[in-house]
């Protein structure tokens, strides 16, 4: 296994155990037939280049390429963190995850995780850190020094030399291995604006929730299948400050079936530095009035895993809506 120079020395000034968890993705992967998958071992190595100054390391099982993960895969990762704080005393933790669902499993993770008085930080590579010239290894001890510089609790993606927030990350690149970006959307202070009726010490287990970008032609039988379906809450991704098609009445008699079954809508916006502002044009209160909520400046990360854990804590309709336009993290 090939390692850089640079690991050498740095947590010593760690204040306390810093667990390691893997998940999977790239980082821990090994070619084979078909291409790259997961393979067991990366503790291993882990703890072979890391020795005592690091641990416990534990390993999901089954690893997974990133691209399988879902809400309920960030409760399984969730309740690994908060074992790996309660039950091994460590006061950080690092996850190690694949790349193409980073951001998605971050923001997950940021709202599970409320109130846990410790960092957690997401790492992962572009290429296996089994390879010459991975990415992995930097990626790996850049976010263990993150973690034992003792910064506030709460989310964070590290990649590529970049601190992110985790309410504020979106993976960007795909051909490079600077793959993430820091969202430019409006921010707050990353500290919990108002106290939600939930926290880590009662895990929530996430919601299934959908996406639907609006786009020119769209059709509202997409959103009448999700409301049939029983599809407790849907991210619509709408134009610019939020606006869409509300002059095809079955767009809105779509939003207002939702909104009578009890599916909780909330607008974003699809673009990457636009934030829903409902009341700019004169159609925007057609789709309020529908029963939509706004997003704010959310991005599809953060309001798909905001809308999976407030329905995953149970709270009702009204109150998930009340709750998606509260910022906890600076998020909205
Ligand atoms: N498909 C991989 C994953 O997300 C990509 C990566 O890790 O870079 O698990």
């Amino acid at each position: 296994m090939h390692r850089s120079r640079r690991d050498i020395g740095w947590v010593m000034t760690a204040n306390g155990r810093l667990g390691v968890l893997i998940t999977g993705g790239t980082i821990g992967m090994q070619p084979g037939d078909a291409g790259l998958a997961p393979e067991a071992g990366l503790d291993a190595c882990l703890r072979n280049a890391l020795g005592e100054r690091v641990g416990p390391f534990v390993e999901l099982s089954p690893l997974i390429d990133s691209a399988n993960a879902g809400p309920e895969f960030w409760g399984r990762i969730a309740a690994a963190v908060v074992s790996l704080v309660e039950d091994e005393g460590c006061s950080g933790v690092l996850v190690l995850h694949g790349t193409d669902t980073m951001a998605y499993t971050a923001a997950g993770l940021a709202f599970l995780l409320l109130g846990l008085p410790v960092p957690v930080v997401l790492t992962g590579a572009m290429h296996p850190i089994g390879e010459v010239g991975s990415d992995g290894w930097d990626n790996v001890t850049g976010a263990l020094d993150l973690l034992a510089s003792g910064p506030p609790a709460g989310g964070y993606v590290y990649f590529a030399g970049k601190q992110i927030p985790a309410v504020h990350c979106s993976k960007w690149r795909t051909q490079t291995t600077d793959a993430f970006v820091r969202t430019l959307r409006p921010t707050a202070e990353l500290s919990a604006l108002a106290s939600p009726p939930w926290t880590y010490r009662k895990l929530v287990a996430p919601a299934r929730v959908a996406v639907l970008p609006l786009h020119p032609g769209f059709e509202p039988a997409a959103l009448e299948a999700l409301v049939e379906a029983g599809i407790p809450g849907c991210v619509l991704e709408c134009y610019g400050s939020g606006t869409g098609p509300v002059a095809d009445p079955r767009f809105i008699a779509a939003l207002e079936r939702a909104h009578a079954r009890g599916m909780v809508v909330v607008a974003i916006s699809q673009c990457p530095e636009g934030a829903v502002a409902f009341g700019h044009y004169a159609t925007d209160h057609l789709m309020k009035s529908a029963g939509v909520v706004s997003g704010g400046g959310m991005t599809r990360e953060v309001a798909l895993a905001k809308l999976s854990v407030l329905l995953g804590a149970g709270l009702p309709a009204s109150a998930c809506r009340d709750w998606l336009g509260v910022s906890v993290f600076g998020e909205v």
